[in-house]
């Protein structure tokens, strides 16, 4: 087989790859870079020729691998997009979202080329959709050639899939974005363990040792903790958070905390997309019990949307708990806002519960020494770090560890490292050296043969 990453950039940012596997020509996710706006954002979509394709796969909805889909699908007419049922109704509503987002861009960052698709491309891209199960291998044809796609759960976020493909000369494996542990609302990966020829691996926490005395369930106790302790000195606390997953993995947590009385009752505020995400992430729960969510965890908690007028380095209007994207922080965002009116008051905490890339506001932020001031540039506003900052290692990742003895379980020929920072790789790389496979890690749109 043949492989090429198509995000020209390099690192994570706008996931998608080229496979050619005999005769059949595969894309698999197209997203959309979150540091960068614009043409910036895009994967090498030009790379490939117009209708090229025999089909694509979106491994999951979050934007670095949904975002530029529509674009991709609109230059392949004629390649269905392959996904599993619970990514096709969440893709619809995280892709509305983002033509509402480019909009706004459009006049906000001054980009003409925004929006890159309107609703028009939408319902072309699910004209061509087409779910499917999981572990239910279908038979795709060409040339007399004959190829097994086969999903499988990759724990992560709701309705994120692994990809199995087969041919009668070799299989191949692909993990998508993978947590092999449970979350509290979602079971971990089922994934096969048999002898594959080539993986293609993800490496987003090889840069990240592995420390037992910080693991998941801990982390999250100490999390409740911190904002215990923020709530009774009368601060707030904001949550940075992903709309897609980890906010209404947090909603449950925090619910169960309060009908524990392990806080006082605080005001909730949530942003409107992860609260519109919760009837989605209720309908597909109905079908499935990987996934445990009831959108009655909103009124429970009583959630309410974001007060309207949000000032920057002005504190919000009330006092509570503030979930909200984006989980690193970016600029334009209702979690970059909040920050800068909440950084100065010591009483107020903010609480990372995932992965920062350091070139981000929220990971300068966390490498920020509090004897100095913080700079939010994007809205001129200068503020003392006098706020408790903190981050908790809760990621939707697997760890290093765990993917390196998952790699050598699979004994392949061939390993592609994929989905990951150069330091990430660099692990990957040298820790896969005694290793009887090939390890590759692919230069953007370079094709590298198995
Ligand atoms: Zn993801
Ligand atoms: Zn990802």
């Amino acid at each position: 087989m043949k492989f090429t990453d198509l995000n020209r950039h390099g690192g994570i940012g706008a996931n998608c790859s080229l496979l050619e596997i005999g005769p059949f020509r595969i894309a698999i996710d197209s997203g959309l870079h979150p540091k960068f706006a614009g043409y910036d954002s895009l994967p090498s979509h030009d790379f490939l020729e117009r209708n090229s394709l025999d089909f694509i796969v979106l491994t999951h909805c979050h934007l670095d691998h949904l975002g530029s889909l529509p674009i991709l699908s609109r230059e392949q007419p004629d390649a269905p997009v392959l996904l599993s049922y619970a990514s096709s109704i969440l893709a619809r509503r995280m892709l509305s979202n983002s033509v509402s987002v480019m909009r706004r861009q459009r006049s906000e960052l001054n980009l003409p080329e925004l929006p890159f698709y309107g609703r028009g491309d939408l319902t072309s891209l699910y004209n061509r959709i087409k779910p499917l199960s999981i572990k239910t291998p279908l038979q795709v044809e060409k040339d007399g050639k004959v190829l097994k796609v086969t999903f499988h759960h990759a724990g992560h976020v709701a309705g994120a899939i692994a990809v199995e493909f087969e041919t009668k000369k070799e299989k191949i494996f692909f993990t998508g974005d993978l947590l092999f542990n449970d979350q509290r609302t979602l079971d971990g990966a089922e994934i096969p363990t048999e002898k594959f020829d080539v993986l293609i691996t993800e490496t987003t926490r090889g840069g990240t040792p592995r420390n037992p005395t910080r693991q998941r369930e801990s982390e999250m106790v100490s999390l409740l903790n911190e904002i215990r302790k923020t709530l009774a000195r009368g601060g707030s606390v904001l949550i940075p958070v992903f709309a897609l997953g980890r906010m209404q993995e947090m909603l449950v947590q925090l619910d169960e905390a309060f009908r524990r009385n392990a806080f006082p009752k605080v005001p909730v505020f949530c942003s409107g997309l992860g609260m519109d995400l919760v009837n989605h992430f209720h309908e597909i729960s109905k079908n499935t019990n990987r996934l445990r969510f009831n959108r009655r965890v909103l009124k429970s908690l009583g959630a309410r949307p974001l007060p309207r007028k949000l000032e920057p380095g002005c504190e919000p209007p009330m006092k509570g708990i503030f979930l909200v994207s984006s989980g690193m922080m970016v600029e334009h965002t209702p979690s970059y806002l909040l920050a800068s009116g909440l950084l100065r008051d010591d009483r107020n905490s903010i609480l990372f519960v995932g992965y920062c890339d350091p070139s981000t506001p929220g990971g300068k932020l966390l490498q920020s020494d509090p004897e100095e001031d913080f700079e939010f540039e994007e809205i001129d506003c200068i503020e003392p770090i006098r706020a408790k900052i903190r981050q908790f290692d809760l990621s939707g990742h697997a760890d290093r560890e765990e993917l390196l003895a998952y790699a050598q379980k699979l004994s392949p020929k061939t390993i592609f490292l994929h989905h990951g920072d150069p330091d990430a790789r660099t692990w990957f790389m040298e820790s896969l050296s005694e290793s009887d496979a090939t390890v590759i890690d692919p230069k953007p749109l370079k094709t590298y043969e198995s």
